[in-house]
């Protein structure tokens, strides 16, 4: 057998032809680790040679010389307690086999190797060991080093390929998932995750998370609120933020496999891709951002254009309405409308049902308390603190003001918390701004209409809308009845109580006739002391029994008390014995009303009864 020395000397010319043959000698290769495995175990003179790799807790088997391996891991502790000042020792077995362990780390790894000898071989001693653990030792650093260079290279390819990705992908969901599997060609054995604040994407199975505030790790918050890297040493996890320059989007978090620290260039290296994917990140929603504002521009642009077409209070809140909908898919909407002179509020019909409830009346007292008080809008999440037992949890109020003056306020809900963005609320805030002078118009319109329809004194319609009424009734409609009244003896009533008290009587009178009237026709002041009323769709008898109603009322419950005279006249569509004009429809009803006059008053007289008291 060779001398140790020799052997030595021909172990340490191997190793050199090992690297010499192959620039890019790496252990990592399962080949290359055989081929040093069974270089040592021949060149010392062993049978078997076996090579474990240790992580935190366990080793594990990574190569030997042997077709079928040892026992898979082993427990660290083993190591721990056998090694002592050197690192080899020879195990004490029973079986007729020696076992030399080899020990072998640095700052990144731990290595162990065992070397398996039959007891009757030659044994060795330390003078002997020493020698070939430091020339394995000096392999093995070298061997590592240049993988580290290797490693490190392939992984600013990496980062480089990932960047050069960044910068041209615009989707944050897609940026998401590409940092994900950046992450996890780099550190194959490392376990990361990333804590996003302020998202709101669906995630599925990737290590994504919401960053929680409240329940954050120290280390994360203190990386989230720094922008600082952290390293949690005890349980080994690196915190980076995910920076760029306009804030910070959330932490990456990497928690190590290995039961080595982190080491520098690995610090480096996550802080960088951090950085990058921070940017990134930003780029891509500074983009959707602008996306959505454009977005939402067109559709205030398009809402506001809609609005200015609209002359109606009804086509105007409609329109808003679907806006509303279409924008925010709320649970309900109210529309509340200051009525100024009376200090009260008018819940509009395009309101959701929830506001005519006493639900719903509780959400429009808070919004109307605060925005009186306030004269500001109200963003919450969740209102459940300020409002008692409540079915809705997200609220969006804006006040709806025209030259400084609150005119009402727009309230939206969402069943569930945390369901309007902030993008939403400020969008919704345009749409009311835009939509206040509209509604102020329409309002003011549709007062100004009502005024030039009205009789100013009586509250019934002026003549002359109910003369369109008339014309367009007769073009459209099959059938209709006309009551012309007059007040008996009226003139007696100034002459008795004064104008003043005639002016109440007849303000009495028609607040009785529009009672009597309902919803079955339409009552006007005709004049004077006279009144008009059309039944549209109002065939003879009925209008009969309507008028005498009506002569009957006001006879028992005017004060001081007067009687009407009333004539009726009524068309059916083809009958050619009926009026076929207002103007004729009117005559009628006018000669009825003279035949009542001249006939004891305070009666009914139709038409037909006229053409038999007027014919001789
Ligand atoms: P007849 O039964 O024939 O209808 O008698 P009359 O006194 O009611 O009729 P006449 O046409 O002689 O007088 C109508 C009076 O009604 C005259 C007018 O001063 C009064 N009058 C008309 N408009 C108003 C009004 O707005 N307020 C008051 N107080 N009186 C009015
Ligand atoms: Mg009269
Ligand atoms: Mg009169």
């Amino acid at each position: 057998m060779t001398k140790l020395a020799d052997r030595l000397h021909i172990y340490k010319s191997k190793l050199f032809d090992l690297i010499h043959d192959d620039m890019s000698f790496n252990l990592q290769q399962t080949d290359n680790l055989q081929k040093w495995l069974r270089l040592i175990k021949e060149c010392l003179g062993f049978e078997k040679a076996f090579l474990y790799k240790c992580t935190k807790s366990e080793c594990f088997l990574q190569g030997s010389t042997e077709e079928q391996g040892n026992d898979g891991t082993l427990s660290r502790k083993i190591f721990e307690l056998s090694f002592g000042d050197t690192p080899y020792f020879m195990m004490d077995c029973r079986d007729p086999h020696f076992h030399f362990w080899f020990q072998f780390r640095n700052d990144m790894e731990e290595t162990y190797v065992l070397l398996i000898q039959h007891s009757d071989g030659q044994s060795f001693d330390e003078d002997c060991l020493s020698p070939f653990w430091k020339a394995s030792d000096q392999f093995l650093t070298l061997s590592w080093n240049v993988q580290k260079v290797y490693e490190e290279e392939r992984r600013y390819r990496e980062l480089f390929k990932v960047t050069e990705f960044f910068h041209s992908n615009r989707d944050v969901q897609t940026l998401l998932v590409q940092i994900i599997e950046t992450l996890g060609e780099v550190f194959p054995e490392d376990e990361f995750r990333l804590l996003l604040s302020n998202d709101r994407y669906d995630f599925g199975t990737l290590p994504i998370k919401s960053f929680d505030f409240e329940k954050a790790n120290p280390f994360a918050m203190q990386a989230f609120v720094n922008g600082s890297i952290e390293l949690d040493e005890d349980s080994q996890t690196l915190y980076a933020p995910l920076r760029g320059k306009q804030g910070i989007y959330g932490v990456l978090e990497v928690g190590t496999a290995s039961h080595l620290l982190f080491n520098e260039q690995k610090i480096e290296f996550i802080k960088l891709l951090a950085y990058t994917a921070g940017s990134a990140l930003e780029n891509a929603k500074l983009y959707e951002q602008s996306k959505r504002l454009i977005s939402d521009l067109q559709l205030i642009n398009e809402t506001s254009h809609q609005l200015n077409l609209k002359f109606r209070l009804s086509d105007t809140l409609q329109f808003l309405k679907k806006q509303i909908e279409r924008s925010f898919q709320p649970s309900a909407i109210g529309f509340v409308l200051n009525e100024p002179n009376k200090n009260k509020l008018v819940i509009l019909e395009q309101s959701s049902s929830l506001f005519f409830t006493k639900e719903g009346e509780q959400y429009i007292s808070y919004v109307n308390e605060r925005i009186n008080e306030e004269r500001d809008s109200i963003f919450l999440g969740d209102v459940s603190d300020r409002i008692g037992d409540p079915g809705y949890l997200s609220l969006m109020a804006v006040p709806m003001t025209q030259n400084e003056e609150l005119i009402g306020f727009c309230v939206v809900l969402h069943h569930d918390p945390y369901m309007f963005s902030f993008d939403m609320y400020k969008l919704l805030q345009s749409f009311i701004h835009h939509s206040a002078l509209a509604i102020t118009n329409a309002t003011l319109r549709e007062e100004l209409e009502h005024m030039v329809i009205t009789d100013h004194m009586t509250k019934l319609f002026a003549r002359h809308y109910l003369d369109e009424k008339m014309e367009s009734a007769m073009k459209e409609d099959d059938e209709g009845t006309l009551l012309l009244i007059d007040i008996d003896d009226f003139k007696a009533v100034n002459d008795n109580y004064g104008h003043q008290i005639g002016d109440e009587v007849l303000i009495q009178t028609a607040n009785l006739i529009k009672e009597v009237v309902g919803e079955s026709g339409s009552a006007a002041r005709w004049g004077g002391e006279e009144m008009a009323v059309y039944l549209p769709y109002v065939e003879r008898d009925e209008g009969y029994a309507i008028a005498k109603a009506i002569v009957e009322t006001v006879s028992c419950r005017t004060e001081p008390g007067v009687t009407l005279s009333c004539g009726l006249s009524s068309w059916v569509k083809g009958d050619e014995s009926c009026p076929s004009s207002v103007k004729e429809l009117v005559k009628k009803a006018d000669e009825a009303l003279y035949i009542a006059k001249n006939h004891g008053k305070n009666q009914v007289v139709e038409d037909l009864d006229a053409r038999l008291l007027i014919k001789p």
